[in-house]
């Protein structure tokens, strides 16, 4: 079992990342070490620069992403951590995964269509092709199982139709074929000024999500003006359809506390949100504390950071190597050996 997944470097961690994804990565190093296979993750900041780039920041963004995920419980030994610009076979297997992925293909999915907005005409053909990239990034690995949320989905099932029809066509396994993982429990997040929207790094307000990188009073501030309603909480989770904000905070405090909405009810029932926000925030701030303090002792060690995505890097390429050859290989361009 090889799990494989990655977090764009754009703007910090959020809890949404935290909650949705991150802390099942943590959970996978154990489950899946535990069976004698391995965790890769990676950081996503060859499509970064699909969107608008300001170099600085990339580098920045790069190192904080490194640490916020070292600081949530990635363990850069037991988990191959690094960045795709250093492992130079997802930019060339992407490259060779071009022939085989269909220009009708790419007009289905649905991200480009979000992601560019009115102006197609002005996208950059990077965000256009950015699935076959994601498609390259899996297929390197041999991985067999992909950790996405449902929004990648649709990603996961062109790159599964780009390696079977490469495979197909020139005859050889080159690669495996890799499930979607989408485990049972996956939290989704909402924005805290919008109930309906998702928590997202791209959402222009910081007010509408809580960053890795957010002390005490901050997290304290975020929580009391996130949007509620002037209702109690109900002793029904079915009395919380139409809340969509109650419901959110709701769920945040039970993802938080390893728990159901039911029984975050059973405790709250009959409370407004002049009491149940406090128990939030001191919730928020006694489970993100310790993270938020190391991510800062982190994030000022460049040096130690840098070493740590080095490392994974060299441990990635290894384990790129064999793939790209056999893709090369079964494509008949010419390497010397
Ligand atoms: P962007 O706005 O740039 O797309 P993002 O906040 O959606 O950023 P991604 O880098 O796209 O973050 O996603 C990283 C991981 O976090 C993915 O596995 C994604 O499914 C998950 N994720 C993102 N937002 C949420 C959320 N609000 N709730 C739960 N999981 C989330
Ligand atoms: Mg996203």
């Amino acid at each position: 079992m090889r799990v494989l997944s990655g977090i764009q470097t754009t703007g910090h961690l959020h809890l949404g990342n935290y909650l949705g994804a991150i802390k099942n990565w943590v959970k996978m190093q154990d489950t899946v070490g535990a069976e004698g296979g391995e965790c890769l993750y990676f950081l996503a900041d060859l499509h970064a620069i699909t969107v608008h780039n300001d170099p600085a920041e990339l580098r920045d963004n790069t190192r904080n992403m490194a640490a916020a995920l070292i600081a949530a419980g990635v363990d850069p030994d037991r988990s191959t951590l690094f960045n795709q610009a250093q492992v130079p076979a997802h930019a060339e297997l992407a490259w060779l995964l071009n022939g085989t992925a269909r220009i009708g293909w790419l007009n289905r999915m649905t991200q480009f269509k979000e992601k560019s907005g009115k102006n197609k005409e002005g996208a950059s053909v990077g965000l256009y092709v950015y699935p076959v990239l994601q498609a390259a990034d899996i297929l390197i690995y041999q991985s067999t199982h992909v950790p996405v949320g449902e929004d990648q989905r649709q990603h996961l099932e062109l790159t599964r139709d780009i390696a079977i029809k490469f495979n197909q066509d020139f005859g050889r396994e080159v690669f495996t074929i890799p499930d979607a993982y989408i485990p049972k429990t996956a939290a989704r997040i909402m924005s805290l000024r919008d109930g309906t929207a998702k928590m997202s790094k791209s959402d222009p307000s910081d007010m509408s999500r809580v960053n890795l990188s957010d002390d005490v009073d901050m997290i304290a501030q975020k929580v009391r003006k996130a949007k509620s309603d002037a209702d109690a909480l109900p002793d029904d989770i079915a009395a919380l359809e139409g809340r969509p904000e109650a419901r959110n905070l709701v769920n945040i405090y039970a993802t938080l506390a390893d728990t159901t909405p039911e029984a975050v009810l059973a405790q709250f029932a009959g409370q407004g949100f002049g009491q149940f926000k406090p128990a939030l925030a001191d919730l928020l701030v006694s489970v993100l504390g310790p993270i938020t303090t190391r991510y800062n002792e982190l994030r000022t060690d460049t040096a130690q950071l840098d070493a740590y995505l080095a490392h994974g890097a060299a441990k990635a390429r290894a384990l790129a190597a064999p793939t790209l050859d056999a893709a090369y290989d079964a494509l008949g361009l010419l390497r010397a050996a």
